[in-house]
């Protein structure tokens, strides 16, 4: 039996981050190394902008690997597998320190400076974490841009963060196939109104790589130029930026979620302790991209902040077959693992002699986060590993680590499937009743927010927009300032909490957050596409998958069987080039008119309703109901 919440010590820990929050972050300060201490603990004089460890002066990039070369220069940091290109390398602590300052010096030679941005567009091998380390160790800010997007998405971001160098490399590989990635490069610098000056390119051999003369740079070449080189690590303002990294909304246009320095360093060394509870030495392994908060926060800054090894995994799940995972847990004696429920239905998929054949009992717990996870998926990958503890936890780009989890290494509480547990420390969680805007009861569904003075190691603001940064996150509940996560969610009376999905037209694919206008503008690139809407539809495997319902310019195109199916993948084609795979639509269909209220307001909740087989719900305002008729028609092609 679960206790009550609020009688453990979780909860006395969670009050004391409230109630007494400038002594708790100064007490969790004191686990990184600052080369001048924090005069303030926080600055909140411009709600709701908080401003942590003000006066201090630390690097991110010192406390990751310089201050670990006293007591473990020979253990493992990073161990680099691709299952792409069968290479396995172990980097120690010292290896480290030498590859960063040698990618930082190959910076410097290309023009890098404090406070410069640096766009990072790179598949996952180890020279994208050296790039990144170089960066905070050079005080640059980096912003990764996922390896799946497509040039579009990449040249919207080159002109928002305006980088002066964009790491690349010639390929990813997925599935055993090269994706190239130079000529989406070239491609974006020539779209972008502002295009970096230098390239760096890291050529893996995999693809042609046809190099700019006066822009690009060989890596490789620079490499064994800068081999003994030694930068000092920067010394960086707490709150200073160290990264952007771009995340979809309700609007077409991607926002650039900026973070601090010093803030990020203490709230990642706190929760590999008191949430991921993995010790210093100790492996952890976390399956996600670069390209996302997940592997920013747990694959590069937090393990390595804790003096832990990080894997870095290039590859898929189940190739060569679907014991990979557990046998890299097997061989290096993991013990957190962090992953997506996507990857868990994925392997579920799979036979469990997989797991169950390899000895995984160095991994104490495997979390998973990033969609919501069902409770059959949580069931059945916990059994097949052996009763392994499943740790649900709920957070987004915009916080850096989790808002809701299961904290062990503050209390071994009870989880129950389906619940990301609770809030963690220096979270001060509200639900919201959607129109009365007073707080819900247990069990009632509200839009879950926190009351700001946000945490540590959340946002600091909108890269370039801090009007957008307050309109955007703070104007949920009239005249009072609450972060809202745009989730909704309920608690129940002991204090678990669960997530019921978004308040706004954000959709989660695999656990990759896509806005659907950001689809929708990429569809309208297509010539014959008047209109279209594009809804997130229950998928068993992803969670959600796109599905778009567009009007034609030309609909005599799609009056044969042959003309439809042409022109749905050609549309599907149009997201791929615009926007990435990972957005194109699961189906496309073709309608004559959109389903909208008599105002001209797409009803996409009716829309996606339907598609997933329920009742359109309440459609007084409908303009024209056959609109709707047409929707189910389509359905069901
Ligand atoms: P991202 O910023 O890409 O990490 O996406 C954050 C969003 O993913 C959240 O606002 C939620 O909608 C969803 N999400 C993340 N983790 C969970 C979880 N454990 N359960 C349910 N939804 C989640």
């Amino acid at each position: 039996m679960a206790r009550p919440y609020d009688t453990t010590r979780l909860a006395q820990v969670h009050a004391r981050s409230i109630q007494e929050r400038e002594a708790f972050w100064a007490e969790q300060a004191k686990t990184i190394d600052w080369m001048k201490p924090p005069q303030q603990i926080l600055d909140y004089s411009k709600p709701p902008f908080s401003r942590w460890y003000v006066g201090g002066e630390t690097n991110l990039c010192y406390n990751a690997v310089d201050r670990h070369l006293a007591a473990r220069a020979n253990q493992p940091a990073l161990i680099y597998i691709s299952t792409e290109t069968n290479e396995e390398k172990t980097y120690t602590y010292a290896d480290l320190h030498r590859e960063v300052q040698t990618m930082a010096t190959i910076m410097q030679s290309l023009g890098v400076k404090k406070g410069d941005r640096v766009l990072i567009y790179m598949p996952m091998i180890a020279e994208a974490i050296f790039a990144m380390l170089a960066c905070a160790r050079l005080g640059a800010i980096h912003s990764v841009v996922f390896g799946g997007f497509a040039a579009p998405s990449l040249a919207a971001r080159i002109d928002d963060a305006t980088p002066v160098l964009m790491v690349s490399a010639d390929a990813g590989m997925r599935s055993g196939k090269e994706v190239p990635y130079k000529h989406l490069v070239d491609e974006a610098c020539r779209l972008a109104q502002k295009p970096p000056a230098k390239v760096l390119m890291v050529n893996r051999g995999l693809a042609q790589c046809g190099m700019v003369a006066g822009r690009d740079a060989d890596y490789a070449a620079l490499r064994t130029q800068h081999q003994a080189a030694q930068v000092p690590c920067a010394p960086m303002l707490a709150t200073d930026s160290s990264y952007i990294l771009y995340t979809s909304g309700t609007t077409g246009k991607p926002k650039g979620v900026q973070r601090d320095v010093g803030g990020y360093a203490v709230a990642l060394a706190a929760s590999m302790r008191h949430i991921f509870d993995c010790k210093p030495g100790e492996v952890f392994f976390c399956t996600s991209d670069i390209g996302w908060v997940v592997g920013h926060s747990y694959i590069v800054y937090g393990p390595l902040i804790n003096g832990s090894t990080t894997i870095v995994y290039e590859g898929l799940p189940i190739r060569p077959d679907a014991g990979i995972w557990w046998q890299i847990v097997e061989r290096y004696k993991v013990s957190a693992m962090f992953s997506s429920p996507t990857a868990a239905r994925v392997l579920k998929k799979q036979d469990p002699k997989y797991m169950t054949e390899r000895n995984t009992s160095s991994l104490r717990r495997l979390f998973l986060a990033g969609e919501p996870l069902d409770e059959p998926t949580a069931r059945w990958i916990s059994e097949a590993l052996g009763g392994t503890k499943i740790i649900d936890n709920y957070w987004q780009t915009e916080t850096g680590w989790p808002i809701l989890t299961a904290q062990h290494g503050i209390e071994d509480t009870e989880t129950k499937f389906g619940s990301p547990s609770f809030a963690a420390y220096g979270y001060d969680m509200r639900l919201i009743h959607e129109s009365t805007f007073e707080e819900v009861g247990a069990n009632e569904k509200g839009m879950l927010c926190i009351a700001p003075p946000l945490p540590p190691g959340c946002l600091q603001t909108v890269w370039g927009d801090d009007d957008r940064f307050v309109k955007t996150y703070f104007s949920a509940v009239p005249g009072k300032y609450l972060y809202s996560t745009f989730d909704y969610a309920t608690r129940d009376a002991e204090g678990y909490y669960f997530i019921l999905g978004r308040t706004d037209d954000v959709i989660n694919v695999a656990g990759h957050r896509l806005g659907t206008r950001e689809i929708e503008e990429a569809i309208q690139a297509h010539p014959n596409v008047a209109e279209v809407a594009v809804v997130g539809v229950a998928d068993a495997l992803k969670g959600q998958m796109p599905m778009a319902f567009a009007v034609l310019k030309n609909p005599a195109t799609v009056q044969t069987e042959e003309g439809r199916k042409a022109e749905e993948k050609a549309i599907m084609a149009t997201v791929d080039k615009e926007l990435g795979a990972i957005a194109r639509p699961g189906r496309v269909h073709f309608v004559t008119l959109l389903p909208k209220t008599r105002s001209g307001k797409l009803l996409r909740r009716a829309m996606q309703a339907l598609a997933e087989g329920k009742d359109a719900g309440d459609m007084t305002t409908l303009e024209d109901p056959s609109a709707l008729e047409q929707i189910k028609a389509v359905l069901k092609t």
